[in-house]
């Protein structure tokens, strides 16, 4: 039985009654999904270990770590399990990341020797995830405007051995970076959390209910931002961890609409997820929408979460 979360039934439940017409599946799984604990997930730092080593080091203390079944360098354990603790996180083995927030870096696919921005990076867990797969050659920018978050971003990078990775502090939407000069943009906005709510629980559901609600005019003008960023040919990854289509699918809708760029079709085999929406609340928006992945909680007992993949369009 999932351990259900007093809090969350209320306000939680009053919030995601809006996708009861489009929630893939049965509704009431859907809402049972939200409302449990959430499985811990990690990445391996493959620079550093393989990941069967890493589980056997685990097993040995009595933590079993299941591969996940679409990604066979990460693993998720049950979530009691305090993974932060661990001498193997300390000693950079692997990173703790939600299962869902692996999604962007694995379908923008950062290869060796590219040049990669992440323009809202930190605490760095596409940063890290980009740098392992281009096994720390070329070069991340890793951007944000939190100097706390961004000094996290720094000692995870230490800790994990990551040696591609140049830090900037500051609004994305002012970075002095050049137009056109970079191979792939991770474009992971600031949104309302929505679908952490299995994680944050009582307080994200409060501020939901009192109107902290989406973000859409900085998430349309850091995405704007990211594909100038990018080569013409270079792939974009928008993503957030809401449900919101207002945060998704309307301002992908926006981008699409200025001729900027195209969607790519994206799917990971073993991880199941729904298109995105191309009509919400009577609102028509791009049939080519239906190119990106909408996570339901319950498809996969993770988090909710949007991802478009996007190639910006030759001039
Ligand atoms: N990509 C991160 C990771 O995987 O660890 C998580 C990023 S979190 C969803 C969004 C981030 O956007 C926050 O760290 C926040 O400080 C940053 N942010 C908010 N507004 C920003 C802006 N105007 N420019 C750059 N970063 C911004």
């Amino acid at each position: 039985m999932r351990e259900s979360n007093a809090v969350f039934e209320s306000e939680g439940q009053r919030i995601l009654e809006r996708y009861r017409e489009i929630v893939p599946g049965d509704f009431n799984d859907f809402l049972a999904t939200a409302a449990a604990k959430l499985p811990r997930a990690a990445l391996v730092n493959t620079l550093a270990i393989a990941p069967d080593a890493l589980i056997e080091l685990l097993a040995e203390q009595g933590i079993k770590a299941m591969r996940l079944k679409w990604n066979e360098d990460a693993f998720r354990v049950s979530h009691d399990i305090k993974l932060g603790s661990l001498i193997e996180y300390g000693a950079g083995l692997f990173n703790i990341q939600e299962e869902v927030s692996m999604l962007p870096v694995a379908v923008l696919g950062p290869r060796p020797y590219e040049r990669i921005l992440d323009l809202c990076a930190a605490p760095g867990s596409k940063t890290m995830q980009a740098a392992v797969m281009m096994r720390n050659r070329g070069t991340i920018l890793a951007n944000d405007v939190n100097r706390g978050r961004l000094s996290a971003l720094r000692m995870n990078m230490a800790r994990l051995g990551i040696l591609n990775v140049s830090t900037s502090f500051g609004d994305g939407l002012r970075l002095k970076a050049e137009y056109d000069s970079f191979d792939g943009v991770i474009c992971d906005v600031p949104c309302s959390g929505e679908g952490t709510l299995r994680k944050s629980s009582g307080a994200l559901a409060h501020g939901l209910a009192h109107g902290q609600s989406y973000r859409g005019g900085i998430q349309l003008s850091l995405l704007r931002k990211a594909i100038k960023f990018c080569k013409p040919g270079g792939r974009i990854v928008y993503s957030t961890c809401s449900l919101r289509p207002e945060e998704n699918e309307m301002i992908i809708d926006k981008v699409l609409a200025e001729q900027t760029v195209r969607m790519v079709p994206v799917q990971l085999s073993g991880f199941v997820s729904a298109p995105g929406l191309h009509l919400f609340d009577g609102q028509p928006l791009n049939p080519d929408l239906k190119h990106a992945m909408r996570v339901w909680p319950h498809q996969n007992n993770t988090g909710g979460f949007f991802v478009a993949l996007l190639q910006k369009v030759a001039k």
